[in-house]
């Protein structure tokens, strides 16, 4: 179907696994440049209990049945096909008012942020349903009681309340980790720009790559969907502070205890440092950053710069050079490639803008552009919303109110002079909590002292300075990998920061009892746990064939004193210790000279090693290495090496197996543990 062609039309949900429309018209959206309307919104007639029970018995138990590797691969699959349609997305997200550029952080970063969580999930999880959370926790001596923390997949439903300014991105970097984690979604878009998070939904939708029930949408209102929700879902918001904290205490959402996080308003901050006076790289990178913060997506960001804090004496050089720069961006209507600002999302999003740039005026003073009239280049100055960035300046921040507590979600910022490294973070912390802050300076002296007075008030602090002014992702830009979200004002919620997002839709359970049960239900064999004489060499076992608690004990090994001059000599680590009888006996951990602990690693893989070719591919490293008693000349060696986990690759011929490696002394006394990590082959040649 060809969305564009039928411009306006009106808009659907997919809910119950079929596209349906509001039993009324709906609400008219209008193009952002022209105010032509491009789509109706509506969702009456919608039963939301029931597509919550939908997600619930039907998108949840068959996203569980997948593992991470297997739902990682969908998210992939699932990006690419977005990627090859991203034109489509292009050409309908100009009537929200974005810009090209705007729309490459809306479209591709959004379809970026699926594709990394793609790639994170297969490389950082293991291909199971369960993940293991930290170590084990011994909780007797005799180690016959344990106890190991476990994260399982919700089994309700998340929510996501979306905000207007990323209809795409907004939507995707939500879902990536809800998906990842085995969970189902329902996705409700702001109205405003519904029409092209609907248009990239029902693109999802006929790929057939999602099982049915992972993903449903709502366009329009939500209707009662909160009143049912239960303690097994989880709620997401991002928009504004006012309705955050209504949904937040939702009668339903308090009294099941349900999750909710929160991305609500932010005043962020970027910090000129002392040292970045008008002239070095530092202070030209700051002009071109806030000026780049105040016009992307017409600063309809939630990350954006609202509060410019820079030493009194480069204030006056700062608002000349910001002005100059803000002066020549090209505003009109996206759809034109000269301009480099679109208008806000709609009009009643520019009166707003207006309002909030009054209640700024209250501390401070407009120094550069006018909210009243608009220049364009091109789009309809009357019927767009168009507004020219607005810079003012505020003399006395450290007892102004308004600048510190309003947020104009647009193309504005206050421009506040300090004198001191600390009056610069008192002010940055005045905001009660952001997303993110940036500070500019070339002193690493002045970046520690003001990012670790900002990092608790801050998701995110970002410096910048001339080493990384190329490769920087810039103050506005959330990534996948990265926390994003901030405490106080700004909601105190979490999203994204990598395999951290996908624990927000998780249970985190501590699972206690004797070893041999909590390695049958957590998969990892855990040290007290039965463990089986393999008969034949393990390394002679294929993926298939190799179990949890597969041992081989192995035959001994005396350590001599020619074998630690060899290996010193062969190496060249000659550190007194394995070389000195009387330098080592002085040292406080040793009785006279001892064994190389690369040395007692090496004569394990001697010990355990089975050398033919087989199953076993490659030792691709080992982890939490530990040397716990010193080697003396004459102590004999031996090894307990116990397969511990079994890890199969989707897509490909190998797995990676843990082997739990113990080396003891003749005394029975551990002398190293560490995991050995494997490459081994699924089958057999
Ligand atoms: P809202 O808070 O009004 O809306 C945010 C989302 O909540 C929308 O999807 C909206 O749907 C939905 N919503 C509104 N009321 C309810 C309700 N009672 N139950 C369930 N869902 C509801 O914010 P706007 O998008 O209208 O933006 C207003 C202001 O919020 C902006 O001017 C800006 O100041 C701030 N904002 C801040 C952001 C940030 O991250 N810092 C991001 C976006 C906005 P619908 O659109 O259908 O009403």
């Amino acid at each position: 179907m060809n969305v564009m062609a039928n411009r306006p039309r009106r808009l659907e949900s997919y809910v119950g696994g079929a596209w349906v429309a509001g039993a009324k018209e709906g609400v008219p959206l209008l193009d952002a440049s022209t105010g032509e309307p491009v789509a109706f919104i509506d969702s009456s007639g919608i039963d939301f209990k029931a597509i919550l029970a939908h997600g619930r018995e039907k998108g949840g138990p068959a996203l569980r049945r997948m593992s991470f590797h297997e739902r990682a691969a969908m998210l992939k699959a699932l990006g690419q096909a977005l990627m090859e349609r991203k034109e489509e997305f292009y050409a309908l997200s100009t009537a929200t008012g974005a810009t090209r550029a705007d729309s490459w952080v809306d479209i591709e970063g959004g379809i970026g942020t699926l594709l990394s969580y793609a790639s994170k999930g297969r490389r950082e999880l293991p291909n199971t349903r369960v993940l293991l959370d930290g170590d084990v926790e011994p909780l007797s001596k005799d180690n016959t009681f344990a106890a190991q923390h476990i994260l399982s997949p919700l089994q309700g439903v998340a929510v996501h309340i979306n905000a207007f300014n990323f209809p795409c991105w907004g939507m995707l970097e939500k879902l990536a980790p809800t998906l990842l984690a085995g969970v189902p979604a329902i996705v409700k878009p702001a109205s405003q720009t519904a029409y092209l998070t609907e248009l990239m939904v029902r693109r999802i939708i006929e790929t057939g790559i999602l099982p049915e029930g992972a993903l449903q949408l709502v366009c329009g209102s939500v209707g009662d969907l909160l009143d049912h929700v239960e303690g097994q879902d989880a709620v997401t918001f991002t928009g504004s502070a006012a309705t955050g904290r209504r949904l937040k205490t939702h009668k339903a959402i308090i009294e099941n205890s349900v999750r909710f996080t929160m991305e609500a308003d932010s005043l962020n901050a970027a910090v000129l440092g002392l040292d970045a006076a008008p002239g070095t790289e530092e202070f030209d990178l700051f002009v071109k950053e806030v000026a780049r913060e105040m016009t992307v997506k017409a600063g309809q960001k939630c990350t954006a710069i609202r509060r410019v804090i820079a030493p009194r004496a480069y204030s006056e050089a700062l608002i000349e050079s910001l002005g100059a720069r803000l002066g020549k961006t090209a505003i009109g209507n996206p759809a034109n490639e000269a301009v480099r600002m679109g208008p806000l999302a709609s009009l009643d999003q520019r009166e707003e803008v207006r309002a909030r740039i009054r209640d700024l005026s209250a501390d401070a003073e407009i120094v550069a552009g006018n909210p009243d009239n608009p220049s364009v280049q091109s789009g309809d100055a009357v019927a767009g919303a168009f507004l020219n960035p607005v810079l003012l300046y505020c003399d006395r921040p450290g007892s102004a109110r308004a600048v510190h507590d309003v947020e104009a979600f647009g193309p504005v910022s206050t421009v506040m002079p300090y004198d001191t490294a600390e009056e610069a973070v008192d002010l940055a912390r005045r905001g009660k909590g952001s997303l993110v802050a940036s500070v500019f300076t070339n002193d690493p002296a002045f970046a520690e002292e003001v990012v670790l007075g900002l990092a608790p008030f801050h998701g995110r602090v970002m410096i910048g300075n001339r080493v990384s002014a190329k490769s920087s992702t810039g103050h506005g830009s959330p990534l996948p990998g990265l926390v994003h979200g901030g405490p106080g004002r700004a909601g105190g919620g979490e999203e994204l920061g990598g395999m951290r997002g996908v624990k927000h839709y998780m249970q985190r359970t501590a699972i206690q009892g004797a070893p041999t049960m909590l390695s049958a239900v957590t998969g990892r064999w855990l040290p007290g746990a039965e463990a089986r004489a393999a008969g034949e060499h393990p390394f002679r076992k294929s993926l298939a064939e190799l179990k949890i608690g597969d041992q081989l004990i192995t035959a001994t090994r005396t350590v001599t004193l020619d074998d630690i001059e060899h290996f010193a000599h062969f190496t060249g680590d000659t550190f007194y210790a394995h070389m000195d009888e009387e330098a080592a006996k002085a040292n406080p951990f040793f009785d006279g000279r001892v064994a190389h602990g690369y040395l007692i690693v090496s004569f394990a893989a001697g010990l355990f090693v089975d050398p033919a070719p087989g199953p076993v591919l490659a030792n691709y490293g080992v982890d939490n290495l530990r040397f716990l008693t010193p080697v003396n000349p004459g102590d004999t060696l031996q090894v307990q090496l116990t397969c511990k986990e079994i890890n199969p690759r989707a897509n490909a011929e190998h797995g990676e197996v843990r082997w739990d490696c113990q080396v003891t002394n003749q005394l029975g006394a551990a002398v190293a543990q560490y995991d050995v990590l494997t490459m081994v082959a699924k089958t057999r040649e």
